[in-house]
């Protein structure tokens, strides 16, 4: 089974790779993963200056991974950068798929829950906080269920260098272990503040459209490796590179 779906994923990268649309693709995902990292690092670098002005410093430390059992969403543009780190380092590729299959039978449920609520309120123009109010009930429940996320192993994320924004958007000045949810400590959060222009650097390197399409982040992972982003853009109406 595993090495049916692994030869099915050689034939999607293969198609993912032809001509002038597989160049278009990974100057993409090349330059959103360079855009990705200037702006985290840009954006932790205020938090870290805002939070010594308070006397604060971030508590967050390696191994700490209460925030991997948290409900998690991608863009269509970051899951291609993703996919496309994982098309350069084969294990971790491998070992996503297996954890995958463990993942699906717990996860898949509440996340299409969670990602068909969103897709609604996008397409009927809700605004943002009601958005949020709306899929924020499933998401806790996503959270009370405990499902690590399939690219956690050993404590540590396999795809740290290109991991979405909301893993590496919040930062806890308490002690790690008033993260856990079952800790009878309140952790205080701080949320990472992206500056303007770097946004829009971002916003600005593809369609709209790709930054809109956003789901679940080990559903969208297991999607583009399976199917290809080509199919999901022509399928969303986007029209490819020539
Ligand atoms: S992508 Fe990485 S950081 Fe984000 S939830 Fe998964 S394991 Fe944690």
């Amino acid at each position: 089974m595993a090495k049916t779906r692994y030869r099915q994923i050689e034939k999607i990268e293969a198609k993912e790779n032809i001509g002038s649309y597989g160049a278009w693709r990974r100057e993409l995902c090349g330059k959103y993963r360079e855009l990705l990292v200037q702006t985290r690092n840009n954006s932790y670098n205020t938090l870290v200056k805002t939070l010594a002005a308070k006397g604060e410093t971030v508590a967050c430390r390696k191994g700490c991974t209460y925030c991997c059992f948290h409900y998690v969403a991608v863009p269509l543009t970051h899951g291609m950068a993703i996919v496309d780190y994982l098309y350069d380092r084969k294990e971790l590729l491998k070992q996503f798929i297996s954890n995958y299959e463990k993942w699906r039978h717990k996860g898949c449920d509440i996340s299409n829950v969670i990602d068909h609520t969103r897709s609604h309120a996008f397409s009927s123009s809700m605004p943002i906080n009601d958005i949020i109010a709306v899929t924020r009930p499933p998401a806790i429940r996503y959270l009370q269920m405990g499902i690590p996320c399939p690219f956690l192993v050993n404590d540590t994320c396999l795809i740290y260098a290109v991991r979405p924004l909301p893993c590496s958007g919040q930062y806890s000045v308490t002690p790690p272990d008033w993260c856990n949810p079952e800790a009878g400590e309140k952790a205080v959060i701080y949320q990472l503040v992206s500056d303007d222009e770097d946004l829009l650097k971002i916003l600005q390197l593809a369609d709209p459209q790709l930054m809109l399409y956003e789901l679940t982040l080990p559903i969208m992972i297991y999607k583009l490796l399976t199917e290809g982003a080509s199919l999901i853009m022509a399928d969303a109406g986007y029209r490819l590179p020539k």
